[in-house]
């Protein structure tokens, strides 16, 4: 018996890549290609680093209430995490004890499977349909939890928030968490609901929208019972998550709406347009309402075109899983990238 016979182990999630050459039109993370809000530059730069000689808030009371503000909640409804992969991982750890399997769609975000197994929660994954999107008879059955991205990743397909809310309300004995880190770009949110349903976790990021990945911000929104059990967890996990910068930095964030809706416009503009061009060029893909498009060539296989554009110096994001194997998932950048992205492709595909 060695040491080695008792580790938790466990195969960890593999993230985009982040290149260290910045020579390269990356869009292979989802990342936001515009600046965070410049109140947010401001209050960055004129941070007290005296204050720093102090722990900071372990309520993160400031940005609880922004968030409250913003969304027309009460404080209490609010829980706040270093990232949402921070908050989705603390939500597994403290909802999904029954021992029944916990559902969440075959194609979704990868890092569901991941967390279920670091923390032996028992999973069965609901396959999409042929047109990638959920279907909700699959969430009618007994479960030990629920977890819907709304839009989906890698998919960029959104469900109506009927369509969730009826997954909720079929499923009164369970916590439905819906994961909406792109709803900004055009999804149905569920947070209307979170009034009716006390069974129902609604958890969004700064990291795409706000364009605020590196500051690691990300939260849940629910009843206050849901919101409590979260927070008892929290405290007997690490009282300290958030750096009293994030606190400063996403409060000034929230506090810049017409930022935040002009640039998340620009995103959805530039990706309506990208569409266009995309078919154009004989790409299909699910309608998507989020800042990724997730696409498969007609004749040209997935891998061929990732392998040339990465030559190019253009990162984007493709699986080698299976049914998905033949997409790439794209995500938007910047007119000027998208243009050199669309430019490249056309050249590349004509000698195909
Ligand atoms: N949910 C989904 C569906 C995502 O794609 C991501 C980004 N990888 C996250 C959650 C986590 O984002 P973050 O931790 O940066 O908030």
């Amino acid at each position: 018996m060695s040491w080695e016979d008792n580790v938790r182990r466990v195969v960890p999630y593999v993230a985009g890549e982040q290149p260290k050459d910045q020579n390269v039109i990356k869009l292979n993370t989802n990342e936001n290609p515009y600046s965070p809000s410049p109140k947010v530059a401001s209050v960055i730069k004129g941070f007290d680093c005296d204050g720093l000689r102090r722990y900071p808030d372990p309520d993160v009371s400031a940005l609880v209430s922004a968030l409250a503000r913003h969304h027309g909640l009460d404080r209490e409804q609010v829980f706040v995490g270093v990232g949402s992969d921070d908050v989705l991982s603390m939500a597994f750890l403290t909802f999904f004890t029954s021992g029944k399997r916990i559902l969440f769609p075959d194609v979704t975000y990868s890092f569901y499977d991941v967390w279920a197994n670091l923390y032996r929660i028992s999973f069965e994954d609901q396959p999409l349909d042929e047109n990638l999107c959920i279907r909700k008879e699959d969430y009618f059955k007994e479960n030990g939890g629920i977890v819907i991205a709304n839009p989906n990743a890698p998919t960029g397909v959104s469900s109506g928030r009927a369509v969730c809310e009826e997954i909720v309300r079929a499923n009164p004995d369970s916590v439905v968490i819906i994961d909406e880190a792109y709803v900004d770009f055009g999804g149905e949110s569920c947070v209307p609901l979170i009034e009716n349903y006390d069974n129902l976790l609604v958890v969004q990021t700064f990291s795409k929208s706000r364009s605020m990945a590196g500051m690691r911000i990300g939260y849940a929104m629910g009843s206050k019972k849901l919101i409590k059990y979260l927070n008892d967890v929290k405290f007997s996990f690490n009282s300290y998550t958030m750096s009293a910068i994030a606190i400063a930095a996403g409060v000034a964030s929230v506090e810049d709406e017409p930022y935040f809706a002009q640039t998340t416009a620009k995103i959805i503009a530039t990706r309506e347009r990208t569409k266009k061009e995309l078919a154009k060029l004989g790409f299909v893909f699910p309608d998507s309402k989020t800042n990724f498009i997730f696409a498969a060539h007609r004749t040209v296989p997935a891998q061929e075109i990732f392998e040339a554009l990465r030559a190019e110096r253009i990162y984007v994001r493709h699986w080698n899983k299976p049914r998905i194997d033949n997409y790439l998932r794209i995500s938007i950048g910047t007119d000027e990238e998208m243009d050199r992205v669309l430019a490249f492709l056309k050249a590349y595909l004509r000698d195909k």
